[in-house]
């Protein structure tokens, strides 16, 4: 059986929204061995809406729609389904009685249009809502199955899990799908797909996939057999492979962050941390500090974006400033050890560079990002290049001073 999700609202054609229904529900199907084949986004309107839904219908045995079941005139998933189908809507006294319940609970009367959400298509059954009022709606009609879905995240999430996993598992008989995915750091990713596409040419199964992903270079492998033992198999017969081609570029086989892994070394050497930045302006703290439990290893960071601050709280040398610039190895080696001495953590980090677009010179072009590192084996500097724009550049400054902190305790 493969699926279909259609993704219903105006909002998420926009650039401030992102569907992430689909995400979820993506994966959740794999596991049950079901291939998502189409995705669509559809805005608020009958007719789109109608005009997706019959495409669906035409080619998908599992159509599952998220969004639109809310109380409001631009909520029309259950208005379209019903008419497409030629199943009028009707009342179910239960789930009437639930909404009201609900209002009850809350101490607040409830606006009449909230009863539309009480309205199932002829033959449908509904599927309880625990943290919101919209039921969800599950439909067998000539062979497919349509299953309504409510649009938030905290209420969809819950109810497949809870009424859409047990049938659907039932169900698929199909085979299952196993995913793995590495991430890698360092490389380029022409250089990654030159190293690993002799290996993963022969194979159909498990399907490769490489994408470049926010200053990392993602290889996935999904693989699908007749039990789960077999599709980690063919896994592991390919990954391994792979894993050893790319050697220590590879920092995470979970799905990790960097942070994350670079936090995981830290926790387990038992070391601290803290930084001083300039050109990324506390990225680097960020991200560190986004890892729950990093109050363990992250002792803190100063953002010194002016000569004066790296001299005053990081104490680099005026002198030094004066004579090799701001933006040199001898500074990032200073803010490096001044942030190490005066934090008294186990590893220091200095970043500076040119972030852009202005402020470059021939000798110092905008892209250059000088990191150091010290510890108490000494101090390590190295010079990047990062071309694109100064989002692109200060995130790669923090890709790599992460990668430094990685290699570093990793050795
Ligand atoms: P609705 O059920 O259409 O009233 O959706 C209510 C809210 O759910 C929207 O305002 C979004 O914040 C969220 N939402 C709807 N569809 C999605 C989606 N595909 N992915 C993530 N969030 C969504
Ligand atoms: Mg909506």
């Amino acid at each position: 059986m493969d699926a279909e999700i259609i993704a219903v609202g105006s909002e998420l054609l926009t650039p401030q929204n992102t569907d992430t229904n689909s995400l979820f529900l993506t994966e959740k199907l794999n596991h049950l061995g079901i291939l998502v084949r189409f995705k669509s986004i559809v805005g608020d309107s009958r007719d789109d809406l109608s005009l997706v839904l019959r495409t669906a219908l035409s080619r998908s045995q599992l159509i599952i729609l998220t969004g639109g079941l809310g109380p409001t005139d631009d909520d029309l998933t259950r208005d379209a389904v019903a008419e497409l189908l030629g199943r009028p809507l009707h009342e179910v006294p239960e789930v009437r009685k639930g909404i009201e319940e609900r209002y009850s609970r809350l101490g607040r009367a409830m606006p009449e249009n909230n009863l539309r959400q009480a309205q199932v298509p002829e033959g449908a059954e509904w599927l309880e809502n625990r943290n919101g009022t919209a039921p969800g709606i599950w439909i067998k009609d000539r062979g497919a199955i349509l299953v309504l879905l409510p649009g938030p995240p905290r209420e969809l999430e819950p109810m497949f899990n809870a009424a859409c996993v047990p049938r659907l598992a039932r169900m698929a008989s199909d085979a299952p799908i196993r995913t793995r995915i590495y991430k890698v750091v360092g490389l380029p990713e022409s250089e990654v797909d030159s190293l690993i596409a002799p290996l993963y040419r022969p194979y159909t199964n498990p399907a490769t996939t490489i994408l470049a992903a926010s200053g990392s270079i993602e290889v996935h492998l999904r693989a699908r057999a007749a039990t789960e033992a077999e599709a980690e198999a063919l896994l592991a017969e390919l990954g391994d492979k792979i894993e050893l081609a790319l050697g220590d570029h590879v920092y995470s086989t979970k799905g990790e962050s960097l942070e994350e892994v670079v936090g995981m070394y830290l926790v387990m050497r038992q070391k601290t941390v803290a930084v001083a930045e300039s050109c990324t302006g506390g990225l680097l703290a960020e991200r560190l500090t986004r890892v729950p439990g990093s109050s363990s290893y992250f002792l803190g960071g100063a953002v010194c974006y002016t000569n004066e601050m790296k001299t005053r709280w990081v104490g680099v040398s005026a002198e030094l400033i004066q004579t090799h610039g701001a933006v040199s190895k001898p500074v990032a080696q200073a803010l490096a050890e001044g942030v190490r001495a005066r934090a008294g953590a186990s590893i220091g980090v200095g970043i500076t560079g040119i972030a852009g677009p202005t402020g470059g010179t021939d000798t110092k072009p905008v892209g250059l990002v000088i990191i150091g590192l010290a510890d108490e084996r000494g101090t390590q500097v190295r010079e990047f290049h990062f071309p694109g724009t100064r989002d692109r550049v200060r995130l790669w400054a923090s890709q790599m001073a992460l990668e430094m902190i990685r290699r570093r305790i990793r050795d």
